[in-house]
């Protein structure tokens, strides 16, 4: 996951115009709930840490080796352009599904945090009868793994993960030729995957910056 997610000029939604929006694009990790890494992000987090676990678990299965050189075979994966799943995947012969869903089948307890105020969002823009969207970076079992905990696996009509497609960018093409974009709202944690790529199709954005400033999009509606 790309660090840089500088503040650039596009205007935010205004809750008075959260009228005009009829579908609402999720971002997860970062926005349903708080990332405790390095300035609120996916580097240095309990997230990050525990997938390094967790893939180092797996090497050491599969190849009868120690922890510390798994460890060292584990770094020399990331240097890959897309990353361990492609360089495991091809090495034992399986899907990258197959690696993201044994590797990434995580607990999301003591990791997901500061959720309490995206679900109520989330809630409430059901009860508005906004339609849902989750698009997401993540994989497949994580994400299932996140929604079941956060207890709202119901509100999305429709589901994108990692194994779906490549960059978001063409989901949210997608999108802006599926409804109208103008009534579509993105919501996100990163600038550059999140925000400007909807923002260059038409969509509507907002930002969180933290999961606090979602109360912002609901009015100000306080706790
Ligand atoms: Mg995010």
């Amino acid at each position: 996951m790309k660090e840089d997610n500088k503040p650039i000029d596009i205007p935010m939604l205004m809750p008075e115009r959260l009228v005009d929006v009829d579908v609402v694009v999720w971002d997860m990790d970062g926005s349903l709930y708080r990332h405790d890494g390095e300035r609120g992000t996916f580097k240095e987090s309990s997230l990050e840490r525990a997938v390094t676990r967790s893939a180092i678990r797996f090497i050491m299965d599969r190849e009868g080796i120690d922890e510390v050189t798994a460890m060292t075979f584990y770094e020399e994966t990331l240097l890959d352009e897309v990353g361990t799943s492609r360089v495991l995947a091809a090495r034992y012969g399986i899907t990258r599904k197959e690696y993201f869903d044994v590797v990434w089948d995580l607990d999301p307890k003591g990791i997901v945090r500061d959720f309490e105020i995206p679900k109520r969002v989330v809630k409430k823009f059901a009860e508005l009868g906004k339609q849902q969207i989750l698009l997401t970076a993540a994989p497949e079992a994580w994400q299932k793994r996140v929604l079941s905990f956060l207890e709202i696996e119901e509100m999305f009509f429709r589901r994108y993960n990692a194994e779906m497609f490549g960059k978001k960018d063409e989901v949210f093409a997608d999108l802006a030729r599926e409804f109208n974009p103008a009534r579509v709202l993105s919501i996100g944690d990163q600038i550059h995957s999140d925000i400007a790529p909807a923002f260059a199709v038409g969509l509507r954005v907002f930002h969180v910056s933290h999961p606090q400033a979602l109360l912002t999009l609901m009015g100000g509606e306080s706790t």
